[in-house]
């Protein structure tokens, strides 16, 4: 029923099937996931990782190698590190031998940077940042050539030297290629490729004060590690001529092709690691892995399964032209997923007593349970039932609407897989008029949830006996942000578009007694309430949290089908 729908026939593999027919790199194919350790992996990287790493085992001796690309050591964490790691194994993928790092290469990189400045098609550059800038020109005017275009091969050689022993400041030199300041493609005037940072790297610590820029690290370390396909996002579509020209400059045994895709855009979030890591910093989100977050560690705690997230990227598809995901699809592939593997119990958010004036005080009845309607395998549980239930405030109505088949006074309804009740009264609090407890009548001859008299009821509710049920905290989530687009990524005010009532916790929830042991991480349906995780983080023995993965109500069933009677139309 899970099985991956839109055969995987893209634009990419039909590229790379060509290749490997026509054996170029003798028909092996080799990828990479090349992120920057400066934020936790969202779920636009994982569309990247399954791709790469998807490609990779898709081929006979396929190989996807994780290499961060850590060239910035103002803005990079070990703590980055690690999570990256975690979250691609957690995805479900495997880099075997090829951990590799950006860093490793510096050394050869340096010589490289070296071989085109004797080339003569390197240069130092001592104009200021905003000059360079400036001299640039925009898409409509060319640029200008630096004054220091001309330096000679030995001033260059000497200067780039000297920038390496630590002797200028940052920002006072910086090495460029030499390509064409006229160039229509602005990636390709003169772009910086050394620049002086006298930080310490979490790798190398203070071994260097210059350091390679993307478009001069990116191409060599695919080179390097022998990669056939350097697959990114469209937005670098522009850098490519940058990435073939430094190649073409030097003696490298390969030469990897780029090619271009479409980033994910989801809807409802932001998906800027700049706006996350605000977002964190600021403590308007609980961390990375708040719940909330589009993280892979926020969806991990969330209670999304890595299948579903790689169904997800699977559905969503290959494409040249940027586009936006509904986020309703990405909760429909949890759903699906869940639908199949969560066992079901009850749980009621905001309780309300109900008292049954016809059934034994003392007495408890242990109710079997099937685990899962649609799978005899999971087994069957153990419920008590007993006078004092709990059910949920919202299932009843004093004064009931047509369609509202749930309690109201004389009303009769199913206890989920236990007795028909009936409502016959109310106790009210004297000063608010709020309503406090019910009182109910049970028909003993119902018990499992029919009537041997065939008498038929609208609605079945759920419920929890109050003397066994677990008090328990419950957290349900919307969407992060309010806007269902994502445009909000130039927007410095992006805050102002949070979605304030993100978060909901409930804390006097009661749940079934069994999941006073559940298992941190592990996921259950609430019958009628939607899948829930139990909180790794919070959870402490005998007293779980539960995280509100998704409610049951599946708007991109929704979606889907007025998007089909409008094709039919
Ligand atoms: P930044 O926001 O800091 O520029 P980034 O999102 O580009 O970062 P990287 O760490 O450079 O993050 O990304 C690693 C890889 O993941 C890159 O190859 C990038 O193209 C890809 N990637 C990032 N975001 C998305 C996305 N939304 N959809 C698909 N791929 C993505
Ligand atoms: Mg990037």
């Amino acid at each position: 029923m899970n099985e991956i729908l839109s055969p995987k026939n893209d634009f990419i593999r039909q590229i790379i099937a060509d290749d490997v027919a026509q054996n170029k790199h003798q028909g092996r194919v080799v990828t990479r996931f090349p992120p920057e350790p400066n934020g936790y992996l969202h779920i636009g990287h994982a569309k990247s990782i399954c791709l790469n790493f998807g490609i990779a085992n898709e081929n006979d001796g396929g190989v996807c190698h994780l290499r961060f690309d850590d060239t910035n050591p103002t803005k990079e964490e070990l703590e980055y590190v690690e999570s990256i790691k975690r979250d691609v194994r957690w995805l479900g993928f495997d880099w075997g031998e090829h951990l590799h790092y950006a860093s490793d290469y510096f050394e050869k990189l340096y010589r490289y940077a070296v071989h085109l400045i004797k080339g003569g098609k390197a240069y130092v550059c001592s104009l200021p940042p905003d000059k360079i800038r400036e001299y640039r020109g925009t898409l409509t005017e060319p640029g200008k050539d630096s004054p220091y275009r001309d330096r000679r091969v030995e001033e260059n050689l000497d200067l780039f030297d000297r920038m390496k022993g630590g002797e200028f400041e940052d920002g006072a030199h910086v090495l460029r290629a030499k390509i064409n300041m006229a160039s229509p493609n602005i990636s390709m005037r003169d772009p910086v490729i050394y620049r002086i940072l006298k930080r310490p790297h979490h790798r190398t610590g203070d071994q260097w004060c210059i350091y390679p820029m993307y478009d001069f690290t990116h191409c060599l370390s695919d080179s390097i590690e022998g990669i056939t396909h350097s697959l990114c996002t469209l937005e670098f579509q522009d850098n490519r001529a940058v990435y073939d020209w430094v190649l073409d400059q030097l003696p490298v045994d390969c030469h990897p092709q780029q090619i271009e895709f479409a980033r994910l855009n989801l809807s409802n979030t932001v998906m800027s690691k700049r706006m996350l890591l605000k977002l964190v910093e600021e403590g308007l989100v609980e961390g990375w892995d708040d719940p909330r977050m589009p993280t892979l560690s926020g969806l991990r705690r969330r209670g999304y399964t890595p299948k579903s997230i790689r169904n997800f990227c699977e559905r969503i598809g290959l494409a040249k032209k940027n586009s936006q995901v509904d986020m309703a699809l990405l909760e429909h592939c949890i759903r699906e997923d869940l639908n199949e593997s969560a066992i079901r119990v009850m749980g009621v958010l905001r309780p309300l007593k109900v008292i049954i004036d016809n059934y034994p005080e003392d007495q408890v009845e242990d109710l079997e349970f099937q685990n899962h309607p649609g799978d005899a395998a999971m087994g069957t549980r153990m419920v008590p039932f007993s006078r004092v239930l709990y059910v949920e405030r919202d299932d009843f109505r004093e004064e009931a609407p047509k369609k509202f088949f749930r309690l109201a006074p004389g009303r009769e309804v199913r206890l989920r897989y236990a007795y028909y009740i009936t409502c016959v009264g109310m106790e009210k609090d004297e000063k608010t008029g709020e309503i406090t407890a019910l009182h109910c009548t049970y028909d003993p001859e119902t018990k499992g949830g029919s009537s041997p008299d065939g008498r038929k009821v609208k609605g079945t509710i759920h419920w929890v006996s109050a003397a066994h049920a677990l008090e328990a905290e419950v957290r349900l989530y919307d969407h992060l942000m309010l806007t269902p687009d994502e445009d909000q990524k130039e927007q410095p005010d992006f805050i102002d578009l949070l979605n304030k009532d993100s978060l909901e916790t409930l804390t006097s929830c009661r749940v079934e007694p069994g999941l006073r042991d559940a298992v941190p991480g592990s996921r259950v349906q609430f019958e009628r309430l939607g899948y829930f995780c139990v909180d790794p983080v919070d959870s402490s023995p005998g007293k779980p949290v539960f995280n509100r993965t998704v409610s049951l109500r599946d708007t991109w069933a929704k979606i889907e089908k007025a998007q089909k009677s409008k094709k039919a139309r």
